[in-house]
């Protein structure tokens, strides 16, 4: 007996193709889930609409957006937590919390909850939790290390892997699709971030890059000691300064 499907929607490149190759399968999941921790860049917010007239094309189900609110501290974001804190995201410590808490606890919460899984699990069926892990050699460890970590009453699984879609594949099939390119899903602030990343996120979203910076300086007012800043070895606010000298140098050395 199958049980119902559910797609961990990260509303990125990965993840797009994902539902792209399942409505080419001719496979309906029962359940699309988005984790918002409500510090998604605006131009993943700005892919909801758009993905969702594709899913309503295709005859999917819409998107459902989960939020951890944090209702005791009144949190509506981890940034929010960051500053109440005076810490920063766990990923800088080299732990995995933050998306331990905004991106799985929603979604197993919402699951726990959800009337097609709680059938599920009476009739002893688990829920296909589909993953958008991509076919290179990044991914494919990845996915190893998640098919130990189903949530209780689901296993995971990896189409992507299975159909051969590597990024470039699943870039093209997104155009294909007649849908513009997500950007790379993840937090603003999110420590992961290439220098490149942080400049352009100083450069399109001046308000965003700022949170980030505060972020920062209430850590470091706080006591930060163990690590620099967001990038964990350096401080965001030492790499935006940094490259902007690099232009100026560069013109007077070519002097
Ligand atoms: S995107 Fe980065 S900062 Fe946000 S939850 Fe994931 S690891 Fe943490």
């Amino acid at each position: 007996m199958t049980g119902p499907v559910v797609v961990a929607y990260g509303m990125g490149v990965d993840s797009t193709a994902l539902l792209i190759g399942l409505s080419q399968e001719g496979i309906m999941p029962d359940l699309i889930l988005f984790a918002d921790t409500g510090d998604e860049k605006p131009a993943t917010y700005a892919y909801l609409p758009v993905i969702s007239a594709w899913l309503a094309r295709v005859g999917f189900p819409p998107v459902t957006v989960v939020k951890n609110p944090r209702p005791k501290s009144g949190d509506q974001s981890l940034s929010d937590s960051c500053l109440r804190l005076g810490t920063l995201p766990a990923l800088a410590y080299g732990k995995h919390q933050c998306s331990l808490v905004w991106k799985i606890a929603p979604q197993v919460a919402f699951l726990k909850a959800w009337p097609r899984a709680q059938e599920a699990r009476a009739t002893s069926q688990l829920v296909t939790v589909l993953i958008g892990y991509d076919n290179g050699p990044r991914d494919t460890c990845r996915r190893y290390r998640a098919e130990d970590k189903a949530m209780a009453g689901c296993v995971n699984a990896f189409p992507l892997i299975a159909w051969g879609w590597d990024r470039a594949e699943c870039k093209r099939q997104i155009t294909r699709a007649g849908l513009p390119l997500p950007v790379k899903s993840a937090c603003f602030h999110c420590p992961a971030s290439k220098p490149a990343e942080i400049i352009a996120l100083r450069d399109t979203t001046p308000h965003l890059y700022a949170k980030a910076i505060q972020m920062e300086r209430t850590a470091r007012a706080k006591g930060l000691r163990r690590i620099a800043g967001l990038g964990r070895r350096f401080s965001w606010e030492s790499v935006a300064a940094q490259m902007s000298l690099l232009p100026a140098m560069g013109e007077s050395e070519a002097a």
